[in-house]
C-alpha cells in the first residue's frame, strides 16, 4: 500500500510518498529557514504564508518523484498538530481536498507520532522501546508500546534543549540555526573552565530543565564583558563547550534513569530529532545505552528533523491499526501524545 504524507506544522513544508513495506519512494521539503533567518527564528505569520502557497506545489513534486498518481494512492495522512496553527491549517485543507476529490482515505496524524515511530521506518525495531525526542520544540521520554500507545515518562518543564542552543548561539552572535554552529565553535573549547550547572539532577525522576542552564550562559557572558568589555574567541569556545557538556551530562544521566525505569528485558533506546545529530550528546548516550545492555538507534539526520515520510509512516501504522479521519478532522494547535486519536471539528476535544 502506498500513503502519501503531509507535514506543515511548523517551517517545512514537506510531502513525501511511503509504501508499507518500509520503502520511501520521495520525500521532498520546502525549508523556510531563509525566510525566517533575518528574524532568529519562525514568524507564525509568515510560516502559514508560505506553507499555503508551497503545499501543493509539494504534492506534486513527491508524486512526481515516485511515480505515482493520485489514483494510485491507498493513504492520505496529514499532520493535524501540534503546531503552529495556520501551518497546519494549510495541510489539512490540502489533505481534505485531495481526499474529496479522489475518494482516498484520509488520517490526521500527530507530528510527535511521526517523530517518535520513525525508528521502525528506518530501522525495523519491534515495539516496545525507549524513544527520547530531542529537538528545537520537545524534549521527552516516551515508552512506545504500539502505534497509538505511547507513556510519558518525563521530559522538560521549560526550555527545549535545541531551543537552548539556539539560545546560547544567538547571544554569543553565532549563526541560526544555532546547534550546528555551537558544536563547531565548541570543537576548541574547554568544558570545564565555566562551572554550569546540571539542572534537576539532584531531583528523583525523569524530569529535565534548560532554562536556567541557559541563565547561567547569560551570566557568564555579562561577566566577561563587565571584566574585559568582551568575549575572544577562546571564551565562546569555552562557553559553548561547557553549556554543551553540562546539556549532554544532563541528558545522559536522565536516559539512564528513563532506561531503568522503562525496564524491558532486551531494551532498545532510540533517539530523535536534530539535537541528536550533536556528536557529543550521541556519544553520550550511546554509553548510557552499552552500559545499561540497551540496543542504540537513532534515525538519518534527514529523517530525525522535520519531514513527511515520517507522516506518512505513523498515517500507514495507526490505519493498519483502525484508525480513521473523515472531514470532519481539526488542526490542533496542541494535542498531547498521550490524548489518543486525531480530533474532529465539534468534538469539543
Ligand atoms: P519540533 O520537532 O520539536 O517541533 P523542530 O522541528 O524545530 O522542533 P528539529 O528540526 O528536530 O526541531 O531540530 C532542530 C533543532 O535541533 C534546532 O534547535 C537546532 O539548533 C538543533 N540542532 C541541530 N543540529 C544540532 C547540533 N549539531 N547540536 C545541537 N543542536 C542541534
Ligand atoms: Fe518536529
Amino acid at each position: 500500500d502506498l500513503c502519501l504524507g503531509i507535514e506543515s506544522s511548523c517551517d517545512d513544508t514537506a510531502a513525501a510518498v511511503v509504501a508499507s513495506d518500509r520503502r520511501i519512494l520521495s520525500s521532498v521539503i520546502y525549508d523556510q529557514a531563509l525566510l525566517h533567518a533575518a528574524y532568529g527564528g519562525v514568524v507564525p505569520e509568515i510560516a502559514a504564508r508560505a506553507h499555503a502557497e508551497r503545499v501543493d506545489l509539494c504534492v506534486a513534486e513527491a508524486l512526481r518523484q515516485a511515480g505515482v498518481g493520485l489514483a494510485g494512492l491507498d493513504l492520505i495522512a496529514v499532520t493535524a498538530g501540534p503546531g503552529l496553527i495556520g501551518g497546519v491549517l494549510a495541510g489539512v485543507m490540502c489533505a481534505k481536498g485531495l481526499s474529496a476529490a479522489t475518494g482516498v482515505p484520509l488520517l490526521g496524524v500527530n507530528h510527535l507520532a511521526g517523530h517518535a515511530l520513525t525508528p521502525r521506518l528506518t530501522d525495523g525495531i519491534d515495539y516496545p522501546y525507549l524513544l527520547l525526542l530531542v529537538s528545537g520544540g520537545h524534549c521527552q521520554f516516551l515508552a512506545v508500546r504500539g502505534p497509538q500507545d505511547f507513556r510519558r515518562l518525563g521530559g522538560t518543564i521549560d526550555d527545549a534543549p535545541g531551543e537552548a542552543f539556539d539560545k546560547t548561539a544567538r547571544l554569543l552572535g553565532l549563526g541560526y540555526p544555532g546547534g550546528p554552529e555551537v558544536e563547531r565553535a565548541a570543537a576548541g573549547g574547554d568544558p570545564a573552565r565555566f562551572a554550569f550547572p546540571r539542572p534537576l539532577l539532584d531531583r528523583p525522576g525523569c524530569d529535565l530543565s534548560f532554562s536556567g542552564l541557559k541563565t547561567a550562559v547569560r551570566r557568564a557572558v555579562d561577566k566577561l564583558v563587565a571584566a574585559q568589555g568582551g568575549v575572544t574567541r577562546q571564551d565562546r569556545a569555552d562557553l559553548c563547550a561547557g553549556f554543551q557538556a553540562a546539556t549532554a551530562d544532563v541528558l545522559a544521566e536522565k536516559t539512564r534513569r528513563a532506561l531503568a525505569a522503562f525496564g524491558t528485558a532486551a531494551p532498545v533506546l532510540a533517539v530523535a530529532g536534530g539535537v541528536a545529530a550533536n556528536r557529543t550528546i550521541a556519544g553520550a548516550l550511546r554509553a548510557v545505552a552499552a552500559a545499561a545492555g540497551a540496543r542504540f538507534v537513532t534515525p538519518p539526520l534527514a529523517l530525525c528533523t522535520d519531514n513527511a515520510a515520517m507522516i506518512a509512516w505513523a498515517g500507514i501504522e495507526q490505519a493498519a491499526a483502525g484508525e480513521t479521519s473523515d472531514m470532519g478532522l481539526a488542526a490542533r494547535p496542541r494535542w498531547p501524545l498521550d490524548a489518543g486519536a486525531a480530533p474532529q471539528l465539534g468534538s469539543g476535544r
